[in-house]
């Protein structure tokens, strides 16, 4: 697409453009895919070996693969999205070619693991779906690559066209973009949770049958598709929706599409937009929050009846994790003994993650486990402090506290700009996050 002067953009230039576009999705971890090894094909690129880094920014989003939109052009007109088609934004487009060549030129300099591939929706959900499509054959069937693909899935694109995508890509995605059909209908009116949940089911069917297994003696294997399974993408934040909404319908969609990940995204305000839409960012710790308590649903045996009771009004406490703001609503279930409880309950113990839990069952085995034996296990020992006994240590009166809860919490403080970078997110036990962070995602692409 020419630029405001009317000149064709340089490859670099739509790439600034098309790169930057993508950053609001968050959905792009390759966790999960098969390993596959490029000595072994003949072809180009593995998803493992030497060079293949994965790196993580502290919110848990993958940064190594090649992340594009293919245009930021979109006939939508979705009131939070930065692409809309009423958006007063440079546009610009890569030919599927384009997207391929770079996709290997950043391979072959090791930049990156894979790619990551979105769009606005050019002409119709078709179109733009046999475009992506056409990147995946093209890099998997004529350069053999080997990398990670995951491709953004347009929901009303046809079923042979997801077929496809499911055939060449790694991991798709559909955007749910809203936890609330309600918000969809306010903010994405060309959007249907329908038509969004049905897609989601499709893909579903495709991927479950793709692993069955073949029957013995068989000679028939199942046909290729999404080995890395589906995610998606909520925006957090833009509809008023409250986190235990968000929780619910993340659960919702995990159970019944089997999803890989649910990842939330933190609205951000856009110039021109819809005066429905907040004038402010969520504080970006929130959805630090919900992927901690998205976490303890799904690793940790916590309900969502045992988050709503960690809630006020629905809403995360933002100043101390979803488990330990459980643990202080419950503190009559505490102290665990470390040398006798199940692992459900030593699971439900501030400062301990499921390594540590299961560092714990192994070890008392063989002994009784003393207090410096945790701090062996696990950097965050002294948080489990009030909520265990072991060997040597009981917590007495300190359970009881009144203040216990304000010990937890940092007081918010100016970050260092020449401090080392924090620790990723690594689950519900990562450390409080005091500092309020201004949002950088706002919205999705399909
Ligand atoms: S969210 Fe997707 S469909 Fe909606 S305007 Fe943005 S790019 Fe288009």
């Amino acid at each position: 697409m020419p630029s405001a002067t009317g000149r064709s953009r340089s490859l670099r230039e739509k790439l600034a453009i098309l790169a930057d576009a993508a950053k609001y999705d968050a959905s792009c971890a390759s966790s999960g895919t098969t390993k596959r090894n490029a000595r072994a094909s003949g072809g180009i690129g593995s998803t493992e070996g030497s060079g293949i880094c994965h790196a993580y920014a502290p919110d848990g989003r993958c940064i190594s693969l090649l992340k594009l939109l293919l245009t930021n052009a979109c006939i939508y007109d979705c009131a939070y999205c930065i692409n809309r088609v009423s958006s007063r934004i440079e546009r610009e487009a890569f030919t599927p070619e384009e997207v391929v060549d770079l996709t290997l030129a950043f391979y072959r300099r090791n930049y990156i693991e894979g790619l990551f591939l979105s769009s606005g929706i050019i002409r119709s959900a078709d179109h733009t779906m046999e475009q992506l499509v056409r990147v995946a054959k093209t890099l998997r069937v004529t350069h053999g690559f080997q990398g990670y693909i995951h491709l953004k899935t347009i929901p009303d694109a046809s079923a042979e066209l997801i077929d496809e995508a499911g055939r060449w890509a790694d991991r798709l995605s559909i955007n749910i973009e809203l936890p609330t059909e309600r918000g969809l209908r306010s903010f994405a009116p060309e959007k249907s949770g329908r038509v969004i949940k049905s897609s989601m089911a499709a893909l579903r069917t495709g991927i479950d049958a793709s692993r069955e297994t073949p029957r013995r003696g068989g000679r028939h294997r199942p046909p290729r598709f999404a080995p890395a399974g589906q995610s998606t993408q909520m925006i957090v934040g833009a509809d008023g929706a409250s986190d235990l909404t968000i929780l619910t319908t993340s659960r919702t969609l995990y159970t019944s599409y089997d999803l890989r990940r649910v990842y939330y995204s933190a609205f951000s305000p856009i110039p021109d937009a819809s005066s429905a839409l907040p004038p402010s960012p969520p504080p970006l710790v929130r959805e630090h929050r919900l992927y901690q308590a998205d976490w303890l649903t799904r690793f940790y045996g916590f309900e969502l009846a045992d988050l709503e009771r960690a809630t006020d009004g629905g809403m995360l406490d933002l100043e101390i994790d979803p488990k330990l703001a459980w643990a202080l609503a419950h503190r009559d279930r505490f102290p665990v003994d470390l040398n006798r409880a199940p692992r459900e309950m030593l699971l439900r113990v501030p400062g301990l993650g499921v390594k540590a839990v299961d560092a714990i069952l192994r070890t008392r085995r063989h002994r009784r486990m003393r207090f410096e034996d945790l701090t062996r296990l696990t950097p965050t020992a002294r948080k489990a402090k009030p909520f265990i006994a072991l060997e040597g240590w009981q917590p007495a009166r300190l359970l009881d506290a009144a203040d216990l809860r304000a010990r937890f919490v940092r007081p918010a403080a100016q970050l260092d700009l020449f401090a080392a970078a924090p620790a990723p997110v690594s689950g519900p036990d990562s450390a409080p996050v005091s500092a309020t962070v201004s949002a950088a995602a706002a919205a999705a692409t399909p």
